[in-house]
């Protein structure tokens, strides 16, 4: 057999930030439904083991090979609004950290591999419909250029977990910067464990923020270095229409990258208030909600920052304002510039803002696809909208606001329209993973137990910004009959 070891970094880490997890009894065959190669030799693992019988095992958390010790990590965190002081991962496993190609610090985990020492009431599983859709979004988001946990495998278990049906088991392995989330701050502030709090502060730092600590206060560096993070990661939901569906503290990493797959999903038509996640009835983390619940989220971190900050609480309190105070206008400015260059602007006006607003009006009374709307206008006949013959386009339905567009495009530093669609296109993307397409993926390989359609659409949305002729399919919004409201995990 190969030799397969990992490094364990978290585990230097006092005993109380995880629980060692033996792997349940085998009781069914498990089989590798996806691996994702390119990733493996970036990190430098040997696919060719992880494809193997015992890499396949260890994939789906059944038997660890020597050089791996799988540990459960504690956490807390608001959950909708309410605090839990104990969560912790109650299906998901810590294999270890690699550092890959370009250097950095990877950690491995699997999602769904059985119950670990927090999994409260929970069976520590995962079903195949919830494993294939984070596989296929977080590497879509990958290959749009958003930070995020990476998909490295997907294993079928084939042991049978109950839902509201019976489902097939599955298992996704992940790679993150860290699974360090706000609740992970705030386990250790609601036990008022102020070493514990130390220390992780110092590995965050150490590992995601190092020059924090070149800082005259740390811990406020690391603080604003975590809010600009999330400042910049929600800006780029917010560009693509990225809806998370469940922004609890627990699911919000302090590297920035977007964590915590669940019932998340692409808007097609814009309105702001679309939700699509089934369990949050009150739209807590609707789509023009999520700046405001990253900064909700944040404030939570603060506050279990506190005892770090100063020594006295009122200046510490201070200080936490201070940092909080930034995340608006770094959210803005961030926001603002994303959208200037989705409208092929490099130049700064005071009028943007309002201009923008009036697109996003225009695509709201006239409920327009948000990913197809950006993307005709990158195109050249954004220009001359009276050459688009089909009725209904975006752009036909835009026809009040054009003018005003291209007006400002005409102050803009010369440069040919062929110049400005192929930036444009840059930056808007013709492909998303759509939610009908989720779906039907999803039921393709429940029900027959067939990946074509999962392959399919991993294949179109790692290129998302290209035109890939033939499969115009995967960029039309849902048929009327095919619209998906609701998602679950
Ligand atoms: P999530 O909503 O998936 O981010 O999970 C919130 C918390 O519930 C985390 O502590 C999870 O580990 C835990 N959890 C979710 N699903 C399960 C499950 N099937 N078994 C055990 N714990 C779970
Ligand atoms: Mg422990
Ligand atoms: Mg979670």
């Amino acid at each position: 057999m190969t030799g397969f070891s990992l490094n364990q970094m978290y585990t230097d880490l006092p005993e109380r930030f995880y629980a060692p997890v033996t792997p349940a009894p085998v009781t069914a065959a498990p089989r590798l439904i996806a691996l994702n190669t390119r990733l493996a030799q970036s990190l430098g693992l040997d696919a060719a083991w992880l494809a193997s019988p015992e890499g396949v095992a260890m994939l789906a958390g059944q038997v660890m090979p020597a050089g791996v010790t799988p540990v459960a990590l504690a956490y807390a965190g608001h959950q909708f609004g309410q605090f839990v002081p104990q969560l912790g991962d109650g299906r998901a496993l810590l294999l270890g950290d690699v550092t890959d190609a370009s250097g950095r610090v990877r950690e491995i985990q699997l999602k769904g591999s059985g119950r670990t020492a927090f999994s409260r009431r929970g069976d520590g599983r995962a079903a195949l419909g919830p494993v294939l859709r984070e596989y296929v979004v977080s590497e879509a988001m990958a290959a749009l250029g958003v930070p995020t946990t990476r998909a490295l495998a997907a294993v079928r278990t084939g042991e049978t977990v109950y839902r509201e049906t019976a489902l097939p088991g599955a298992v996704i392995t992940r790679v993150a910067a860290s699974h360090i989330r706000v609740g992970t701050f705030q386990f250790f502030a609601a036990r008022q464990d102020h070493a514990g709090l130390k220390l992780l502060a110092d590995y965050a730092i150490h590992r995601h923020h190092p020059q924090a600590a070149q800082a005259d206060a740390p811990y406020g560096a690391l603080l604003e270095c975590i809010i600009t993070a999330q400042a910049t990661l929600i800006a780029r939901w917010m560009h693509l229409g990225f809806i998370h569906g469940v922004m609890n503290t627990d699911n919000m990493a302090v590297s920035g990258e977007t964590l915590d797959y669940g019932p998340c999903a692409f808007m097609e038509q814009y309105d702001p208030a679309t939700v699509f996640s089934f369990i949050d009835e009150k739209g807590r983390y609707a789509y023009a909600r999520q700046p405001t619940m990253a900064l909700w989220n944040l404030t939570r971190l603060a506050e279990a920052m506190l005892p770090l900050l100063a020594e006295d609480e009122d200046k510490a309190v201070e200080r936490a304002q201070e940092a909080l105070a930034r995340f608006e206008p770094e959210f803005q400015a961030l926001y603002l510039k994303g959208l200037r260059g989705k409208l092929g602007l490099s130049t700064e006006q005071a009028e943007d803002a309002a201009l923008i607003r009036g697109l996003l009006e225009g695509m709201q009374a006239h409920k327009l696809d948000f990913t197809q709307t950006f993307r005709s206008l990158s195109h050249q006949d954004a220009m001359h909208p009276e050459s688009v013959q089909q009725e209904g386009t975006p752009l036909q339905m835009l026809s009040d606001w054009l003018p005003a567009w291209r007006q400002r495009l005409a102050q803009e530093p010369e440069q040919s329209s062929q110049a400005r669609v192929v930036t444009m296109q840059q930056v808007n993307p013709l492909y998303i993973p759509r939610n009908h397409l989720v779906e039907e993926m999803i039921v393709q390989a429940v029900t027959q137990d067939d990946y074509s359609a999962f392959e399919a659409l991993l294949a179109v949305t790692a290129h998302p910004y290209d035109d890939q002729p033939g499969r115009e399919r995967y960029a039309e919004p849902a048929q009327p009959h095919q619209q998906v409201r609701h998602t679950f995990c």
